[in-house]
């Protein structure tokens, strides 16, 4: 079977949300155990994974330097993290598949993401990204054209938006590489957002696309069979944080659909990780799962995590 498997932003740093260098070495490592038990069953494994940990610190060093040097915009900071999340995963995937006496080419793609310019989150953005700043500091960035928003307790934040992911633009890349039997990691962070203008040329934007809508797009370009979004929760849960939550195990698509129209999932966590797997599904693909990264080689056949099978 084929498989794609999304890492979480939390599958790629300290489980206290440190991101040095050596914490997320450390973090991949485990993953890559994880994925390499998948491909040890007997898989096909295509990755994708999310950045959002990275991007918030390439975008604090944007400012903290912008004095001295220019601050890179946004789809390059999506295309850095492709780049060192890609270099560390294809080390330690490497080194874990030769662990399991596997051999297989691994490679990490530069994935750029086809989205509309008139994209309705263009106009009205909807991503929270970086840090949390005060009112003070944030309103200066306002003043400089950035988008904040006073997000309560811990203080204001940056919003970007976050366009539907359309067309894999390097799919080609992806399926050819698939195809001769390379592990590709691909699409990492969503893909890099880019338009297209009335020429024909490309051009990156500021903005970030949905890592887990930008999974479902490449599991359906890939072809998979089975998609599996792996986070730090077992299950998605109903009634979520309250003493009522229980998990859902095995679940229809439409189910999943009116539990969210319901309000269950949070829009900027669990609710995207939904939409992908409802989606998948609806598309033609088999199975979409969501999981903790330790349950993903069951995950794969339908024996952990929130389960939405085709009819
Ligand atoms: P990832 O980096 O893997 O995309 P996210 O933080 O975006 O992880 O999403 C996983 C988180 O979603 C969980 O840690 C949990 O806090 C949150 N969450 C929100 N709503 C739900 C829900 N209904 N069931 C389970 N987890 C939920
Ligand atoms: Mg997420």
């Amino acid at each position: 079977m084929r498989v794609l498997v999304a890492l979480g932003g939390n599958a790629l740093v300290a489980a206290d949300g440190r991101a040095r260098p050596e914490d997320q070495v450390a973090a991949v490592r485990t993953a890559a155990d994880r994925v390499a038990d998948v491909v040890a069953r007997g898989e096909e494994v295509v990755l994708t994974h999310g950045n959002g940990p990275q991007v918030g610190d390439l975008l604090l060093k944007n400012d903290v330097a912008a004095a001295d040097v220019a601050p890179v915009p946004l789809d390059w900071c999506v295309a850095q993290t492709q780049a060192t999340i890609g270099l560390i995963t294809v080390d330690a995937l490497e080194h874990a598949l030769a662990a399991r006496g596997l051999r297989r080419a691994v490679c990490a793609l530069i994935t750029r993401t086809l989205v509309d310019a008139d994209d309705p989150n263009f106009t009205s953005p909807s991503k929270p990204i970086g840090r949390y700043l005060p009112e003070a500091e944030a309103q200066a960035l306002v003043a400089r054209g950035e988008h904040w928003e006073d997000r309560g307790e811990r203080g204001w934040r940056r919003v970007v938006p976050s366009p539907e992911p359309l067309e894999i633009l390097d799919r080609q890349a992806v399926t050819t590489l698939v195809g001769a039997g390379f592990l590709v990691i691909a699409n990492g962070g969503g893909g890099i957002p880019c338009v297209r203008e009335p020429d024909g040329s490309l051009r990156g934007v500021e903005a970030v696309i949905d890592k887990d809508l930008g999974a479902a797009l490449l599991a359906a370009t890939v072809e998979a069979q089975v998609l599996v979004l792996a986070t730090d929760v077992e299950h998605a849960l109903l009634s979520y944080g309250r003493p009522e939550q229980r998990a859902l195990h095995r679940v229809s698509v439409e189910e999943l659909r009116s539990y969210a129209a319901d309000g269950h999932f949070a829009s900027g966590s669990m609710g995207p990780k939904v939409e992908a797997v409802c989606r998948f599904v609806e598309g033609g693909g088999t199975r979409g799962v969501i999981t903790s990264l330790d349950r993903i080689a069951d995950a794969v056949h339908g024996k952990a995590g929130t389960v939405v099978e085709r009819e």
